[in-house]
């Protein structure tokens, strides 16, 4: 057997390395465009600020190791221009000569790349960067040998935020132009602002439903569509990006959105004896079914396995993806899993949503800090759709668990049943996760009503009441536009001032308290609803 993989780098190495573990004996050739196979694409950002030290350690491998331990025949430098499915060849492209080679398997691994409009001065721009690849990465440290003193990033997804933290690491000022009204798009509106805020705490400005409109003076201008203007010694554009699928077109393979390659559940494209894996080809979303496109690494890697077991004969199904995303910007972690609010509204899908607020461990222990939880799941039957969480520490714990738990279909009501790791420095006898199983049962069971922080203004327009049941001091860092205030534990012996024709809404500071008095409230004949993470989130959106 002879198979060709086509990129070299996360989901195509993890293909040639299975494959030989699978097959002693077949003859593998991956063949990379690029000088590097093997590299942490991940860790790009953070060679920028010297956090990863040496450009060495992002060389994960060489082919030369790959040779010696798995007999791969590695090709860097090595572009394949053209597929021929009808004779099994491919084109490629070395030292500007093209040649074919044969394959009885073919494995496309190609990626994606960044989305670079046409910008005009784009062209004349020699300090206008894109971060994909090693020499990506080459030309903006030769961008930064010139001791840049204004940077100006245009887009506010991943990498763009992990370039700011660390230009700014360097000392220097960061712009961030963001299309969107927020930064991180798998992040519903009301969780971004808790990173928009800690982007301004860190002085980095965001210029929000803006883009760049041109480039001039070779790019040290940048001119932005709501007309104002940038200096700019150095710019990234991290505008997103889109399926490398140019020779797959080419070849007449099915391709759909953005350009992604449809394979089926052995990863086969249209053509039987071509395979695709990774960034460039539509998954389906396994909570919904829907097509979609997940580009992270942890699915390319496990494509790349599966479509080696795949090839070999194994019964080994794509499952879908659920898309489970992690980023440091500054002081703050924002982590998300499976659908958020946005998406589960455009597919029409019955939801409920909570917010709610802990600490990443006891406390009563030193150092606890804050955990913002969103959960998003069907309000009877429970089937968790996605999550979203922000904090300085924990996040990526909470977020994982929900991932599996969603991955194995779990439901909110299992998420009580969870026993998590549990002492004083690591957590809470009774986890956030946890937590969030029981303010969901409270939603499902009908025990709690609750209202969102976008309905509040609405609901004040219909004469609705706010009862703020915070302490008096607390009152001092902040106040609802309208409220009245009555302290929880003074709640029940001050019923007799409410009106029980009148509509209410709590709030405390978190919505744990509220949720208290919520319950008296009802259970007392009035007519309440509890504002769904309460002032902590309203004072974070304002
Ligand atoms: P890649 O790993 O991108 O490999 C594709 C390779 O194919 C490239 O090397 C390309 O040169 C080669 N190629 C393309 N066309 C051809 C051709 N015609 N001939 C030969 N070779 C070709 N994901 C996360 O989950 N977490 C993160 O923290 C994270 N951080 C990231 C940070 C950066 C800066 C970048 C760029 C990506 C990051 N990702 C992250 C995304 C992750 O790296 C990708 O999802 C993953 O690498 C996709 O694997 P892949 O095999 O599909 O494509």
């Amino acid at each position: 057997m002879k198979v060709i993989v086509v990129g070299g780098v996360a989901g195509g190495m993890s293909a040639a390395t299975r494959l030989r573990r699978l097959n002693e004996d077949a003859e593998i050739i991956v063949l990379e465009k690029g000088p590097y196979v093997s590299f942490a694409n991940c860790g790009l950002p953070y060679h920028i600020s010297g956090e990863i030290e040496n450009r060495e350690q992002l060389l994960v491998q060489t082919p030369e190791a790959l040779k010696a331990r798995y007999n791969l025949d590695i090709r860097t430098n090595h572009e394949v221009v053209e597929i021929h499915p009808e004779e099994k060849q491919v084109m490629v492209e070395h030292k500007q000569e093209v040649f074919a080679e044969s394959y009885d398997a073919l494995i496309l691994s190609t990626g994606a790349t960044p989305i670079t409009p046409e910008i005009p001065g784009l062209s004349e721009s020699q300090n206008v960067h894109t971060l994909r690849s090693i020499p990506d990465l080459d030309q903006i440290m030769e961008n930064l040998s010139y001791q840049p003193e204004n940077a100006v990033l245009i887009g506010a997804g991943f990498i763009g935020l992990e370039v700011a933290e660390n230009l700014k690491k360097r000392d220097i000022n960061v712009n961030i132009v963001e299309k969107a009204p927020q930064v991180l798009p798998p992040l519903d509106e009301e969780m971004a602002a808790f990173v928009k805020n800690e982007l301004l705490e860190q002085d980095v400005n965001v210029s929000f439903s803006n883009s760049v409109a041109q480039f001039q003076d070779q790019g040290r201008k940048v001119i932005l569509e709501n007309g104002e203007q940038l200096t700019s010694d150095l710019t990234i554009l991290s505008m997103g990006i889109q399926p490398e699928s140019t020779i797959a077109q080419q070849a007449g393979l099915k391709t759909g959105m953005r350009g992604g390659i449809y394979v089926d559940e052995n990863y086969q494209t249209s053509d039987p004896n071509i395979y695709a894996i990774g960034d460039a080809i539509i998954v389906k979303q396994q909570i919904t079914g829907e097509n979609t496109l997940i580009a992270l690494a942890s699915p390319a890697n496990r494509q790349g396995r599966q479509v080696a077991d795949s090839i070999s004969g194994l019964a080994r199904k794509n499952k879908g993806s659920i898309g489970t995303s992690i980023v440091r910007v500054f002081n703050l972690t924002a982590a998300s899993t499976g659908l958020n609010e946005r998406s589960v509204k455009q597919q029409n899908l019955s939801h409920s949503v909570i917010h709610v607020a802990g600490k990443d461990h006891a406390s009563y222990y030193p150092g606890a800090t804050d955990i913002t939880l969103k959960l998003i799941f069907h309000p009877e039957t429970g089937e968790i759709y996605g999550a979203q969480a922000v904090g300085q520490k924990g996040v990526d714990k909470r977020i994982d668990v929900l991932a599996t738990a969603i991955k194995a279909g779990l439901t909110v009501m299992d998420l009580p049943e969870l026993e998590l790791s549990y002492s004083p420095p690591f957590g809470s006898a009774k986890d956030i996760v946890n937590m969030a199983g029981y303010t969901a049962m409270n939603i499902i069971e009908g025990e709690s009503t609750s209202i969102q922080w976008y309905e509040l203004e609405d609901a004040f327009a219909k004469g609705k009441v706010l009862i703020d049941v915070r302490n008096k001091a607390e009152l001092a860092k902040g106040q609802f536009k309208n409220s009245l205030h009555i302290p929880l534990n003074e709640l029940r012996d001050r019923l007799s001032e409410l009106d029980k024709d009148q509509e209410y809404i709590v709030s405390c500071h978190t919505g744990l308290r509220s949720y208290i008095a919520e319950r008296i409230l009802t259970q007392n004949g009035y007519n309440v609803e509890n504002l769904d993470g309460a002032f902590a989130l309203y004072k974070t959106i304002r």
